[in-house]
Protein backbone atom coordinates (compact mmCIF):
# COMPACT_ATOMS: atom_id res chain seq x y z
CA UNK A 1 0.00 0.00 0.00
CA UNK A 2 1.67 3.17 -0.91
CA UNK A 3 0.42 6.34 -1.15
CA UNK A 4 0.33 9.65 -4.18
CA UNK A 5 0.24 13.06 -4.23
CA UNK A 6 -2.74 14.92 -5.41
CA UNK A 7 -0.98 16.69 -7.53
CA UNK A 8 1.09 13.69 -8.99
CA UNK A 9 4.58 14.81 -9.39
CA UNK A 10 5.89 13.82 -6.48
CA UNK A 11 7.16 10.18 -5.19
CA UNK A 12 4.82 7.43 -3.95
CA UNK A 13 5.48 6.83 -0.44
CA UNK A 14 4.99 4.06 1.77
CA UNK A 15 2.76 4.68 5.07
CA UNK A 16 5.86 5.90 7.70
CA UNK A 17 7.20 8.41 4.87
CA UNK A 18 3.85 9.63 4.11
CA UNK A 19 3.45 9.82 7.72
CA UNK A 20 6.11 11.72 8.91
CA UNK A 21 6.33 13.68 5.35
CA UNK A 22 2.96 15.35 6.22
CA UNK A 23 2.54 17.42 2.82
CA UNK A 24 4.11 15.53 -0.70
CA UNK A 25 6.75 17.21 -2.15
CA UNK A 26 5.14 18.99 -5.03
CA UNK A 27 2.34 20.26 -2.82
CA UNK A 28 0.12 18.22 -2.92
CA UNK A 29 -1.67 15.94 -0.14
CA UNK A 30 -1.20 11.73 -0.20
CA UNK A 31 -4.01 9.63 -0.69
CA UNK A 32 -4.07 5.63 -0.84
CA UNK A 33 -3.12 4.17 -4.28
CA UNK A 34 -5.82 2.10 -3.55
CA UNK A 35 -8.57 1.93 -0.76
CA UNK A 36 -9.14 -1.09 1.19
CA UNK A 37 -12.84 -2.58 0.74
CA UNK A 38 -14.98 -3.75 3.34
CA UNK A 39 -17.34 -6.49 2.70
CA UNK A 40 -20.89 -6.75 4.14
CA UNK A 41 -19.97 -9.89 6.32
CA UNK A 42 -16.27 -7.77 6.94
CA UNK A 43 -18.59 -4.71 8.57
CA UNK A 44 -21.16 -7.26 10.16
CA UNK A 45 -18.35 -8.69 12.15
CA UNK A 46 -17.72 -5.00 13.62
CA UNK A 47 -19.91 -5.36 15.53
CA UNK A 48 -19.96 -5.46 19.26
CA UNK A 49 -16.34 -4.70 19.00
CA UNK A 50 -14.77 -2.22 21.67
CA UNK A 51 -13.44 0.78 20.08
CA UNK A 52 -9.98 0.09 20.03
CA UNK A 53 -10.51 -3.12 18.20
CA UNK A 54 -12.72 -2.10 15.68
CA UNK A 55 -10.19 1.15 15.15
CA UNK A 56 -7.16 -1.66 14.69
CA UNK A 57 -9.61 -3.67 12.34
CA UNK A 58 -10.35 -0.36 9.81
CA UNK A 59 -6.65 0.41 10.21
CA UNK A 60 -4.63 -2.08 9.65
CA UNK A 61 -4.80 -2.10 5.56
CA UNK A 62 -3.51 1.16 5.34
CA UNK A 63 -0.39 0.15 7.04
CA UNK A 64 1.11 -1.19 4.37
CA UNK A 65 2.93 -3.74 6.97
CA UNK A 66 5.11 -0.68 7.40
CA UNK A 67 4.29 -1.22 11.63
CA UNK A 68 4.16 -4.47 13.08
CA UNK A 69 0.91 -5.87 14.23
CA UNK A 70 1.94 -6.14 17.64
CA UNK A 71 3.31 -2.46 17.65
CA UNK A 72 0.34 -0.87 15.54
CA UNK A 73 -2.48 -2.89 18.05
CA UNK A 74 -0.16 -1.63 21.31
CA UNK A 75 -0.72 1.99 20.17
CA UNK A 76 -4.50 1.47 19.28
CA UNK A 77 -4.69 0.29 22.54
CA UNK A 78 -2.81 2.80 24.52
CA UNK A 79 -4.74 5.50 22.49
CA UNK A 80 -8.46 4.37 22.63
CA UNK A 81 -8.17 1.37 25.00
CA UNK A 82 -10.08 0.89 28.25
CA UNK A 83 -7.40 2.85 29.90
CA UNK A 84 -6.38 4.89 27.04
CA UNK A 85 -7.04 9.09 26.71
CA UNK A 86 -10.72 9.12 26.44
CA UNK A 87 -13.23 9.61 29.39
CA UNK A 88 -16.24 7.54 28.27
CA UNK A 89 -15.82 3.49 27.80
CA UNK A 90 -17.66 3.90 24.61
CA UNK A 91 -14.63 6.31 23.10
CA UNK A 92 -16.93 7.69 20.75
CA UNK A 93 -20.36 7.56 22.52
CA UNK A 94 -24.07 7.92 20.29
CA UNK A 95 -26.65 10.59 22.04
CA UNK A 96 -30.47 10.03 20.83
CA UNK A 97 -31.95 13.60 19.51
CA UNK A 98 -34.77 12.50 17.85
CA UNK A 99 -36.93 9.42 16.66
CA UNK A 100 -33.65 9.33 13.67
CA UNK A 101 -31.48 11.92 14.89
CA UNK A 102 -28.13 10.93 16.60
CA UNK A 103 -25.40 13.05 17.82
CA UNK A 104 -21.70 11.39 17.75
CA UNK A 105 -20.35 13.04 20.57
CA UNK A 106 -16.26 13.38 19.65
CA UNK A 107 -15.36 15.30 23.01
CA UNK A 108 -14.27 12.70 25.02
CA UNK A 109 -11.00 13.27 24.51
CA UNK A 110 -8.37 15.01 27.06
CA UNK A 111 -8.81 18.28 25.16
CA UNK A 112 -12.39 17.96 24.68
CA UNK A 113 -12.69 18.12 20.14
CA UNK A 114 -12.82 15.71 18.17
CA UNK A 115 -9.42 16.38 16.81
CA UNK A 116 -7.92 14.31 20.49
CA UNK A 117 -9.45 10.92 18.32
CA UNK A 118 -6.53 11.30 15.36
CA UNK A 119 -4.40 13.05 17.68
CA UNK A 120 -3.96 10.93 20.37
CA UNK A 121 -3.00 8.22 17.78
CA UNK A 122 -0.90 10.29 15.30
CA UNK A 123 1.33 11.12 18.22
CA UNK A 124 2.13 7.41 19.17
CA UNK A 125 2.70 6.30 15.74
CA UNK A 126 5.42 9.28 15.52
CA UNK A 127 7.17 8.32 17.86
CA UNK A 128 7.41 4.77 16.98
CA UNK A 129 8.43 5.89 13.42
CA UNK A 130 11.07 8.25 15.06
CA UNK A 131 12.62 5.74 17.52
CA UNK A 132 12.71 2.95 14.88
CA UNK A 133 15.05 5.19 12.55
CA UNK A 134 16.81 6.51 15.75
CA UNK A 135 15.72 10.20 14.56
CA UNK A 136 13.95 12.61 16.56
CA UNK A 137 11.72 15.87 15.25
CA UNK A 138 11.20 19.18 16.40
CA UNK A 139 7.07 20.48 15.68
CA UNK A 140 6.36 23.93 15.59
CA UNK A 141 2.51 25.01 15.09
CA UNK A 142 0.13 28.29 15.57
CA UNK A 143 -2.96 28.12 17.37
CA UNK A 144 -5.76 29.71 17.30
CA UNK A 145 -7.31 27.01 19.64
CA UNK A 146 -8.55 23.81 19.47
CA UNK A 147 -5.25 22.16 17.20
CA UNK A 148 -2.99 23.38 19.97
CA UNK A 149 -3.76 21.55 22.81
CA UNK A 150 -4.61 18.48 20.83
CA UNK A 151 -1.09 18.17 19.46
CA UNK A 152 0.12 19.27 22.96
CA UNK A 153 -1.43 16.74 24.65
CA UNK A 154 -0.68 13.98 21.73
CA UNK A 155 3.09 14.98 22.08
CA UNK A 156 3.70 14.99 25.71
CA UNK A 157 6.33 13.06 27.11
CA UNK A 158 7.02 11.44 23.31
CA UNK A 159 10.52 10.63 23.87
CA UNK A 160 11.43 11.49 20.37
CA UNK A 161 9.28 14.64 19.78
CA UNK A 162 9.83 18.53 20.83
CA UNK A 163 6.51 20.59 20.30
CA UNK A 164 6.80 24.45 20.54
CA UNK A 165 3.02 26.01 20.11
CA UNK A 166 3.05 29.94 19.59
CA UNK A 167 -0.65 31.47 20.70
CA UNK A 168 -1.69 34.56 19.87
CA UNK A 169 -1.34 36.37 23.64
CA UNK A 170 -4.52 37.14 24.69
CA UNK A 171 -6.59 36.36 21.85
CA UNK A 172 -8.07 32.60 22.65
CA UNK A 173 -10.35 31.45 25.64
CA UNK A 174 -9.39 30.92 29.12
CA UNK A 175 -9.98 27.28 28.87
CA UNK A 176 -7.67 26.90 25.47
CA UNK A 177 -5.00 28.76 26.96
CA UNK A 178 -4.48 26.72 30.18
CA UNK A 179 -5.38 23.45 28.36
CA UNK A 180 -2.13 24.42 26.69
CA UNK A 181 -0.16 26.07 28.93
CA UNK A 182 -0.60 23.77 32.29
CA UNK A 183 0.95 20.94 30.09
CA UNK A 184 4.11 20.60 32.09
CA UNK A 185 5.88 18.31 30.32
CA UNK A 186 9.88 19.13 28.98
CA UNK A 187 9.14 18.14 25.65
CA UNK A 188 6.24 20.82 25.80
CA UNK A 189 7.19 24.79 24.93
CA UNK A 190 4.04 27.12 24.73
CA UNK A 191 4.76 31.13 23.51
CA UNK A 192 2.41 33.91 23.93
CA UNK A 193 3.15 36.11 20.99
CA UNK A 194 2.27 39.59 21.25
CA UNK A 195 0.12 39.56 17.80
CA UNK A 196 -2.70 37.87 15.84
CA UNK A 197 -3.00 34.39 15.27
CA UNK A 198 -1.82 35.31 11.73
CA UNK A 199 1.28 36.76 12.97
CA UNK A 200 1.72 33.50 14.40
CA UNK A 201 1.24 31.73 11.86
CA UNK A 202 3.56 33.77 9.62
CA UNK A 203 6.59 33.12 12.90
CA UNK A 204 5.94 29.34 12.41
CA UNK A 205 5.81 29.24 8.36
CA UNK A 206 9.09 31.54 8.57
CA UNK A 207 10.96 29.20 10.62
CA UNK A 208 10.19 26.23 8.12
CA UNK A 209 11.15 28.08 5.70
CA UNK A 210 14.77 28.83 7.29
CA UNK A 211 16.92 26.07 5.69
CA UNK A 212 19.74 25.95 8.50
CA UNK A 213 17.05 25.76 11.03
CA UNK A 214 14.53 23.04 9.86
CA UNK A 215 17.68 20.94 9.24
CA UNK A 216 19.73 21.90 12.51
CA UNK A 217 16.08 21.09 14.45
CA UNK A 218 14.36 18.20 12.24
CA UNK A 219 11.62 20.96 12.13
CA UNK A 220 7.80 18.86 11.24
CA UNK A 221 4.52 20.10 11.39
CA UNK A 222 0.80 18.89 12.35
CA UNK A 223 -1.54 20.01 10.36
CA UNK A 224 -5.07 18.59 9.05
CA UNK A 225 -3.58 17.42 5.59
CA UNK A 226 -1.58 14.69 7.07
CA UNK A 227 -3.04 11.41 5.74
CA UNK A 228 -2.97 9.69 9.46
CA UNK A 229 -5.22 12.18 10.62
CA UNK A 230 -8.00 11.19 7.92
CA UNK A 231 -7.28 7.32 8.64
CA UNK A 232 -7.75 7.37 12.16
CA UNK A 233 -10.99 9.77 11.62
CA UNK A 234 -12.49 6.91 9.37
CA UNK A 235 -13.06 4.83 12.60
CA UNK A 236 -15.62 6.70 14.37
CA UNK A 237 -17.97 6.47 11.32
CA UNK A 238 -17.48 3.23 10.97
CA UNK A 239 -18.12 2.65 14.90
CA UNK A 240 -21.32 4.84 14.85
CA UNK A 241 -22.77 3.34 11.40
CA UNK A 242 -22.06 -0.45 13.25
CA UNK A 243 -23.55 0.68 16.19
CA UNK A 244 -27.18 2.26 14.20
CA UNK A 245 -27.17 -1.00 11.97
CA UNK A 246 -24.82 -1.22 9.40
CA UNK A 247 -24.60 -2.99 6.77
CA UNK A 248 -28.24 -3.08 6.85
CA UNK A 249 -29.03 0.49 7.01
CA UNK A 250 -27.44 3.17 5.52
CA UNK A 251 -26.72 6.96 6.97
CA UNK A 252 -26.57 10.43 7.21
CA UNK A 253 -24.03 12.43 8.56
CA UNK A 254 -23.50 15.86 9.07
CA UNK A 255 -20.13 17.56 9.79
CA UNK A 256 -19.63 21.49 11.06
CA UNK A 257 -16.43 21.50 8.73
CA UNK A 258 -13.63 24.09 8.17
CA UNK A 259 -10.88 22.23 6.36
CA UNK A 260 -13.13 19.56 5.31
CA UNK A 261 -10.32 16.72 6.99
CA UNK A 262 -13.47 15.26 8.99
CA UNK A 263 -16.23 15.26 6.39
CA UNK A 264 -13.36 13.78 3.64
CA UNK A 265 -12.37 11.14 5.97
CA UNK A 266 -16.68 9.82 6.01
CA UNK A 267 -16.09 10.47 3.06
CA UNK A 268 -13.34 7.75 2.62
CA UNK A 269 -15.45 5.38 4.75
CA UNK A 270 -17.97 5.20 2.16
CA UNK A 271 -14.96 4.58 -0.25
CA UNK A 272 -14.12 1.35 1.85
CA UNK A 273 -17.84 0.23 1.45
CA UNK A 274 -19.34 1.59 4.70
CA UNK A 275 -23.28 2.44 3.60
CA UNK A 276 -23.38 6.36 3.31
CA UNK A 277 -25.96 8.07 1.61
CA UNK A 278 -25.31 11.49 2.04
CA UNK A 279 -22.81 13.66 3.71
CA UNK A 280 -24.14 17.62 4.82
CA UNK A 281 -21.48 20.07 5.57
CA UNK A 282 -22.28 22.70 7.91
CA UNK A 283 -20.66 26.10 7.64
CA UNK A 284 -20.39 29.38 9.19
CA UNK A 285 -20.47 32.78 7.48
CA UNK A 286 -16.80 31.73 5.80
CA UNK A 287 -19.06 29.81 3.78
CA UNK A 288 -16.81 29.22 0.46
CA UNK A 289 -18.02 24.91 0.59
CA UNK A 290 -21.57 25.99 0.48
CA UNK A 291 -21.66 28.16 -1.59
CA UNK A 292 -19.75 25.75 -4.44
CA UNK A 293 -22.01 23.48 -3.72
CA UNK A 294 -25.25 26.12 -4.76
CA UNK A 295 -23.51 27.15 -7.61
CA UNK A 296 -20.38 25.16 -8.75
CA UNK A 297 -18.27 27.76 -8.55
CA UNK A 298 -15.04 28.34 -5.51
CA UNK A 299 -15.10 31.84 -4.96
CA UNK A 300 -12.45 33.12 -2.05
CA UNK A 301 -13.85 35.52 -0.18
CA UNK A 302 -11.82 37.07 3.43
CA UNK A 303 -12.13 35.25 6.55
CA UNK A 304 -14.69 36.56 9.14
CA UNK A 305 -14.23 35.71 12.72
CA UNK A 306 -17.54 34.21 13.86
CA UNK A 307 -18.75 32.45 17.07
CA UNK A 308 -17.71 28.76 15.69
CA UNK A 309 -13.40 29.72 15.07
CA UNK A 310 -12.30 26.40 14.12
CA UNK A 311 -14.60 27.15 10.68
CA UNK A 312 -13.06 30.53 10.46
CA UNK A 313 -11.36 29.01 6.80
CA UNK A 314 -10.94 30.37 3.20
CA UNK A 315 -9.65 27.37 1.52
CA UNK A 316 -10.24 24.28 3.03
CA UNK A 317 -7.27 22.65 2.25
CA UNK A 318 -8.05 18.35 2.45
CA UNK A 319 -11.18 19.38 -0.23
CA UNK A 320 -8.46 18.70 -2.92
CA UNK A 321 -8.05 15.09 -1.91
CA UNK A 322 -11.84 14.55 -3.19
CA UNK A 323 -11.06 16.93 -6.50
CA UNK A 324 -8.82 14.51 -6.81
CA UNK A 325 -11.44 11.75 -7.31
CA UNK A 326 -13.37 13.72 -9.13
CA UNK A 327 -10.23 14.49 -11.34
CA UNK A 328 -9.85 10.48 -12.03
CA UNK A 329 -6.90 11.61 -10.71
CA UNK A 330 -5.26 13.63 -12.90
CA UNK A 331 -2.82 15.33 -10.59
CA UNK A 332 -2.25 17.52 -13.52
CA UNK A 333 -5.29 19.18 -13.99
CA UNK A 334 -5.87 19.66 -10.51
CA UNK A 335 -2.77 21.27 -10.29
CA UNK A 336 -3.78 23.94 -12.91
CA UNK A 337 -7.54 24.08 -11.29
CA UNK A 338 -5.55 25.16 -7.97
CA UNK A 339 -3.69 27.54 -9.92
CA UNK A 340 -6.57 29.17 -10.68
CA UNK A 341 -8.27 29.67 -8.18
CA UNK A 342 -4.86 30.89 -6.06
CA UNK A 343 -4.81 33.46 -9.00
CA UNK A 344 -7.88 34.53 -9.55
CA UNK A 345 -9.57 34.05 -6.36
CA UNK A 346 -12.37 31.98 -8.51
CA UNK A 347 -12.66 28.48 -10.14
CA UNK A 348 -15.04 26.04 -10.86
CA UNK A 349 -14.31 22.16 -11.77
CA UNK A 350 -16.74 21.57 -14.87
CA UNK A 351 -20.36 20.56 -14.37
CA UNK A 352 -19.87 16.90 -14.45
CA UNK A 353 -17.56 17.03 -11.43
CA UNK A 354 -19.74 19.49 -9.32
CA UNK A 355 -22.47 16.55 -10.19
CA UNK A 356 -20.53 14.19 -8.82
CA UNK A 357 -20.06 15.98 -5.38
CA UNK A 358 -23.42 17.24 -5.34
CA UNK A 359 -24.58 13.29 -5.30
CA UNK A 360 -22.91 12.55 -2.04
CA UNK A 361 -22.35 16.10 -0.68
CA UNK A 362 -24.88 18.93 0.46
CA UNK A 363 -24.09 22.14 2.37
CA UNK A 364 -25.97 24.69 4.48
CA UNK A 365 -24.58 27.54 6.23
CA UNK A 366 -25.61 29.85 9.45
CA UNK A 367 -24.30 32.95 10.39
CA UNK A 368 -24.02 33.39 13.84
CA UNK A 369 -27.57 34.97 14.62
CA UNK A 370 -28.35 31.80 12.94
CA UNK A 371 -25.61 29.54 15.30
CA UNK A 372 -27.02 31.16 18.77
CA UNK A 373 -30.41 30.55 17.80
CA UNK A 374 -29.82 26.96 16.39
CA UNK A 375 -27.88 25.82 20.16
CA UNK A 376 -31.39 27.66 22.07
CA UNK A 377 -33.66 25.29 19.37
CA UNK A 378 -31.63 22.28 20.11
CA UNK A 379 -31.34 23.13 24.01
CA UNK A 380 -35.24 23.59 23.80
CA UNK A 381 -36.57 20.86 21.84
CA UNK A 382 -34.13 17.85 23.19
CA UNK A 383 -32.65 19.06 26.21
CA UNK A 384 -28.75 19.00 24.98
CA UNK A 385 -26.38 21.31 25.22
CA UNK A 386 -24.53 21.85 22.19
CA UNK A 387 -21.35 23.92 21.29
CA UNK A 388 -21.59 26.59 18.16
CA UNK A 389 -19.57 24.32 15.87
CA UNK A 390 -21.69 20.96 16.80
CA UNK A 391 -24.83 23.52 16.59
CA UNK A 392 -24.43 24.37 12.72
CA UNK A 393 -23.82 20.45 12.12
CA UNK A 394 -27.09 19.74 13.20
CA UNK A 395 -28.38 22.38 11.44
CA UNK A 396 -26.92 21.65 8.37
CA UNK A 397 -28.31 17.51 9.03
CA UNK A 398 -31.84 18.75 9.90
CA UNK A 399 -31.72 21.58 6.52
CA UNK A 400 -31.07 18.86 4.30
CA UNK A 401 -32.58 16.13 5.12
CA UNK A 402 -35.58 16.85 2.51
CA UNK A 403 -33.30 16.64 -0.38
CA UNK A 404 -34.28 12.83 -2.57
CA UNK A 405 -30.30 11.94 -1.84
CA UNK A 406 -30.93 11.41 1.79
CA UNK A 407 -33.93 8.92 1.39
CA UNK A 408 -35.06 8.96 4.77
CA UNK A 409 -31.50 7.51 6.23
CA UNK A 410 -31.06 8.03 9.65
CA UNK A 411 -28.85 11.12 10.60
CA UNK A 412 -26.01 11.34 12.43
CA UNK A 413 -25.00 14.59 13.40
CA UNK A 414 -20.94 14.43 14.41
CA UNK A 415 -20.37 17.15 17.20
CA UNK A 416 -17.00 18.45 17.56
CA UNK A 417 -16.43 19.90 20.74
CA UNK A 418 -17.30 20.24 24.20
CA UNK A 419 -19.94 23.11 25.38
CA UNK A 420 -17.54 23.81 27.94
CA UNK A 421 -14.91 25.11 25.41
CA UNK A 422 -17.02 27.86 24.31
CA UNK A 423 -19.21 28.90 27.56
CA UNK A 424 -19.51 32.36 26.87
CA UNK A 425 -21.66 31.74 23.10
CA UNK A 426 -23.25 29.04 25.00
CA UNK A 427 -24.42 30.71 28.14
CA UNK A 428 -25.53 33.50 25.79
CA UNK A 429 -27.58 30.92 23.79
CA UNK A 430 -29.39 28.80 26.60
CA UNK A 431 -29.05 30.73 29.29
CA UNK A 432 -26.73 27.94 31.18
CA UNK A 433 -23.20 28.04 31.15
CA UNK A 434 -21.41 24.73 30.24
CA UNK A 435 -18.91 23.39 32.91
CA UNK A 436 -16.21 21.52 32.07
CA UNK A 437 -15.79 17.88 32.64
CA UNK A 438 -14.64 16.38 36.40
CA UNK A 439 -11.65 15.59 34.86
CA UNK A 440 -11.29 19.09 33.93
CA UNK A 441 -12.53 21.04 36.65
CA UNK A 442 -9.76 22.94 38.24
CA UNK A 443 -8.07 23.57 34.66
CA UNK A 444 -7.84 27.14 35.36
CA UNK A 445 -6.41 27.08 38.63
CA UNK A 446 -3.58 24.75 37.64
CA UNK A 447 0.01 26.02 37.19
CA UNK A 448 0.84 27.49 33.96
CA UNK A 449 4.16 27.36 32.18
CA UNK A 450 4.26 29.89 28.85
CA UNK A 451 6.58 32.62 27.26
CA UNK A 452 5.72 35.76 26.42
CA UNK A 453 7.65 37.02 23.06
CA UNK A 454 7.08 39.76 20.88
CA UNK A 455 5.92 39.35 17.02
CA UNK A 456 9.94 38.95 15.98
CA UNK A 457 11.36 36.18 14.41
CA UNK A 458 14.69 35.98 15.88
CA UNK A 459 12.97 36.40 19.62
CA UNK A 460 11.22 33.44 19.02
CA UNK A 461 14.55 31.41 16.82
CA UNK A 462 16.15 32.26 20.08
CA UNK A 463 13.44 30.68 22.05
CA UNK A 464 13.59 27.62 20.18
CA UNK A 465 17.70 27.61 20.30
CA UNK A 466 17.88 28.03 24.18
CA UNK A 467 14.77 25.66 24.82
CA UNK A 468 16.60 22.89 23.19
CA UNK A 469 20.06 23.32 23.95
CA UNK A 470 18.38 23.03 27.54
CA UNK A 471 16.98 19.59 26.62
CA UNK A 472 19.97 18.38 25.24
CA UNK A 473 21.67 19.22 28.64
CA UNK A 474 18.92 17.67 31.02
C1 LIG B 1 -11.20 21.62 13.63
C2 LIG B 1 -12.64 21.77 14.00
C3 LIG B 1 -13.68 21.75 13.04
C4 LIG B 1 -13.40 21.64 11.56
O1 LIG B 1 -12.98 20.36 11.17
P1 LIG B 1 -12.28 20.12 9.74
O2 LIG B 1 -11.78 18.74 9.78
O3 LIG B 1 -11.18 21.16 9.64
O4 LIG B 1 -13.34 20.34 8.71
C5 LIG B 1 -14.99 21.84 13.49
N1 LIG B 1 -15.28 21.98 14.80
C6 LIG B 1 -14.32 22.02 15.74
C7 LIG B 1 -14.72 22.21 17.17
C8 LIG B 1 -12.97 21.91 15.39
O5 LIG B 1 -12.02 21.98 16.35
Amino acid sequence: MNYVSTRGQAPALPFDEALLAGLATDGGLYVPEAWPRFSRADIQGLRGLPYAELARRIMTPFLGGCIGDDDFAAMVDDAYGAIGAFGHPAVAPLVQLGAETWLLELFQGPTLSFKDYPLQLVGRLFDHVLARRGQSVTIIGATSGDTGSAAIEACRDREAIDIFMLHPKDRISEVQRCQMTTVLSNNVHNAAIEGTFDDCQDLAKAMFNDAALSRRYNLSAVNSINWARIMAQTVYYFAAAVALGAPDRRLAFAVPTGNFGNVYAAYAARKMGLGVRRLAIGSNANDILTRFMDSGAMETRPVAATLSPAMDIQIASNFERLLFDVYGGDGLGLVKAMERLRRDGRADFGKARWRRIRKIFAGHRLDDAGTTAAMRRIHETTGVVVDPHTAIGIAAGEACRGDEGFGGAPLVCISTAHPAKFPDAVEAATGTRPTLPPRLADLQGRRERCEVLPNDLGAVSDFVARRMAERRTA
